[in-house]
């Protein structure tokens, strides 16, 4: 059984082919970089409606497999952009129809789970989930994924990127951040922002851009900006471990691809005796192999909806979400 899967929550349209053995037969993606500043949403929409025909192309040549033989299309329905959700919607509404295949909807924080869940084999993990718009640490909980902690201003991610293009740099800013950091000796003094199992970063960026303008080195804010954040994502991270009595991290989104992250979560649970999976990079960051395997799952417990109700949900939320293939 293979399932395609379109992928277009936020820059990144791409396009995933799975089977049920959950092997990615491909992925083909294109993030939108806007030529300065942050991310416009109309931009990005028009960037997707223009890369998605050929990322299908693309998608379906390296897999191949012919459409005759998909089962469904899939599509992340939210959280997201509104118009880059619509693009991804309307493509995968038009190959539903194409094709004669069923239409699954995706909530795209759940597909972050499910892929690191497959790949790590850990059967009830919980997942740090720390994205360029979303910061959460997620858990399964009486029939649905339950957010435990989250930012309450500004993803991680877009908390990174805002800070390195305000530096000087560009879109995206964490990849960049950290080589800078790197390079960094002294560890500053920074705000540090827990409440409860939730984080904040607007302190940070304030108190990190005070220093920029007082001379302080690039590297070693860098640096700083970079242990204080994830010691935030690590501590809310052990503290829902605590709390659920969990054992087992997995790691989703495009700030998990961060090498300091993964050696701070690891390290910490780990030291409880438990186990931390992050997925390859390419599965970390947003690709539409997670919606499709997503697809697949709630394909088998009958998550298809026709194509006149499958609006697009910009702030649909984790825990809303019905994930019947998990039981209760
Ligand atoms: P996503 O929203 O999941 O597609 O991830 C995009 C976000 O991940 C952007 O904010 C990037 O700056 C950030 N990101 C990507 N790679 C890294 C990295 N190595 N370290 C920190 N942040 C990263
Ligand atoms: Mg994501």
């Amino acid at each position: 059984m293979v399932v395609v899967g379109i992928e277009s929550t936020a820059h990144t349209a791409s396009v995933g082919v799975v089977n049920e053995r959950a092997e990615v037969l491909a992925v083909a993606s294109d993030m939108y970089r806007p030529p300065r500043g942050g991310i416009h949403p109309r931009e990005a929409a028009n960037h997707h409606v223009e890369v998605l025909p050929d990322l299908v192309r693309r998608a379906l040549a390296e897999s191949g497999i012919r459409p005759t033989e998909v089962e469904a299309v899939a599509f992340a329905q939210g959280p997201g952009l509104g118009p880059c959700l619509r693009a991804g919607a309307t493509v995968a509404r038009m190959l539903s129809l194409a094709w004669d295949r069923p239409l699954v909807p995706v909530n795209h924080c759940v597909a972050h789970v499910e892929i690191a869940r497959v790949l790590s084999g850990l059967d009830d993990p919980m997942l740090l989930y720390a994205s360029g718009g979303n910061t959460q640490v997620i858990a399964y909980a009486r029939g649905r994924y339950r957010v435990l902690g989250e930012t309450l201003d500004i993803g991680v991610g877009n908390f990174l990127d805002k800070l390195w293009i305000e530096l000087g740099g560009s879109f995206p800013g964490g990849p960049a951040l950290e080589l800078e950091a790197r390079r960094g000796a002294e560890l500053l003094p920074l705000p540090y922002s827990v409440h409860g199992m939730d984080v904040a970063f607007s302190g940070l960026l304030t108190a990190t851009l005070a220093l920029h303008a007082k001379g302080v080195s690039r590297p070693d804010l860098a640096y700083s900006v970079e242990v204080t954040a994830y010691a935030m994502l690590t501590e809310i991270t052990e503290r829902a471990l605590a709390h659920r009595g969990r054992d087992a991290v997995v790691l989703g989104g495009g700030v998990a691809c961060n090498e300091r992250l993964r050696t701070m979560v690891r390290t910490m649970v780990e030291a409880r005796g438990g186990t931390m999976y992050a997925p390859p990079r390419s599965l970390c960051v947003d690709n539409g192999a997670m919606i499709a395997w997503t697809g697949l799952l709630s394909l088998g417990s009958g998550g298809t909806v026709p194509v006149e109700s499958s609006a697009v949900a910009p702030r649909q939320r984790t825990d809303l979400v019905q994930t019947p293939w998990r039981g209760s």
